[in-house]
């Protein structure tokens, strides 16, 4: 599959001491309180280079939770302030790249049901574009199995001229039912990979997994295939999580888990 793109190495833009790039943080901000103190929790692991938190929320469903909206902006900068951590969210329409870029966020990152849409895609890359920011914009994989549906969307992001790209891997869904909420499919990344060897790659087990128990064989599997990152859903409080409550590890499971594959991968 032919592509041009012009990305610059994710060490040039984030420094991570030479380790991969974790992000981590609830799915959704909750309250301010909820976002705040799990910031607290991620940052004293000095293991977490970018906080993450869903403030606009896609649904599959309508009539569940649908994000907290403009007002997580707020605590998403004070969590910010307080504890030095970069901050990331999802961005799906102009108005959320306007209202995110003016909040000072640092990381946007487009989701799975997004990347399946090119026009989605297009507005999105086109409000980075006017706003003239330099922002980091990671591109999840669409829902669907679909490479050159991936690979649009990261070439339409970079084609509005930001270099700063990474490729999230968050699994595919599937008819079959697994052990997987969204089949991880490893086969698509390491065609991503081949096909654009200069494309930062990010592990998102959590959502591959759909629970905590899977979470430590991904990730170790992602690092074993020198993925250069990870997002991984953290709550203070994972049991009372307003979404992905199964997927979702407390600050002290997550700097558990990194230390644990850290060590096999080193032993390996
Ligand atoms: C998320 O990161 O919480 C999310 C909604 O992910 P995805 O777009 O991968 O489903
Ligand atoms: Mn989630």
């Amino acid at each position: 599959m032919k592509h041009s793109l012009d990305i610059l190495p994710l060490s040039s833009w984030i420094d991570t001491n030479g380790k991969p790039l974790i992000i981590a943080g609830p799915c959704s901000a909750e309250t301010e309180e909820q976002l705040v103190s799990t910031a607290h929790l991620l940052a004293n692991t000095g293991k977490v280079n970018v906080l993450r938190a869903g403030i606009w929320k896609p649904r599959t469903r309508p009539g569940e939770f649908e994000g907290i909206g403009s007002i997580g902006l707020e605590w998403l900068k004070r969590a910010k302030e307080e504890t030095g951590l970069l901050t990331a969210t999802e961005v799906a329409t102009a108005q959320h790249v306007k209202e995110a870029l003016a909040a000072g966020v640092d990381v946007l990152w487009v989701g799975a049901r997004s990347t399946a849409n090119p026009f989605t895609v297009q507005e999105i890359a086109d409000a980075i574009q006017e706003s003239g920011v330099d922002i980091p914009v990671l591109i999840k994989n669409p829902v669907n199995p679909d490479l050159s549906l991936w690979l649009g969307a990261i070439e339409r992001i970079n084609r509005a001229g930001i270099k700063k790209i990474g490729a999230i891997h968050r699994g595919f869904s599937s008819y079959e039912k697994t052990a997987f909420r969204n089949e991880p499919m490893w086969d698509l990344a390491i065609q991503l990979k081949t096909i654009a060897p200069e494309l930062p790659l990010i592990n998102d087990p959590s959502h591959i997994c759909g629970n905590r128990e899977l979470i430590p064989y991904v990730t170790q599997k992602a690092l074993d295939m020198d993925m250069q990152g990870l997002i991984i859903e953290s709550h203070i409080d994972p049991s009372v999580a307003w979404t992905d409550a199964k997927q979702q590890v407390t600050p002290a499971a997550l700097a558990d888990l990194l230390d644990s594959v850290n060590v096999r991968k080193a032993e390996s």
